[in-house]
């Protein structure tokens, strides 16, 4: 599988489409869901072309990876989730239903999560 330059979180770094940015570093860029799933619901992704956590966590460099899990940990901090608690979650794939084929970490906060899986 190739990386798909026209995907949407692709115009989103080049600013071909809007987003509303959280914060952004060097490796990462953190902004709001469109169709939020909690109270809060961030996307962080990171700025290099990688379509997934599994193409990410073989091929991402260690400056990348750092950056764009430092961006994770600091978003999560400034929007003051440390202490009440949050999720990260990352799709991979069909069976986890990625639909967006760059990856990306979502946070999902301010409100109990409840459990890890669907049971439906
Ligand atoms: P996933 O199913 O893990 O690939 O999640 C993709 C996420 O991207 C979904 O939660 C969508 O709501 C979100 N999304 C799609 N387009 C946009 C956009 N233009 N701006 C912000 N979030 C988006």
């Amino acid at each position: 599988m190739t990386y798909d330059n026209n995907n949407i979180f692709a115009k989103i770094l080049r600013k071909e489409i809007p987003c509303k940015k959280i914060y952004e570093n060097d490796y990462a860029l953190a902004f709001y869901d469109i169709n939020p799933q909690a109270k809060v619901h961030i996307l962080v992704i990171p700025k290099g072309k990688y379509i997934s956590f599994s193409d990410f966590s073989k091929n991402a460099t260690k400056n990348e990876i750092e950056g764009f899990f430092k961006a994770v940990g600091k978003v999560a901090g400034d929007q003051n989730l440390d202490e009440e608690g949050y999720r990260i979650l990352a799709n991979h794939g069909t069976n986890a239903g990625q639909e967006v084929p760059h990856f990306h970490i979502h946070i999902f906060g301010k409100q109990p999560l409840g459990p890890m899986i669907s049971k439906t």
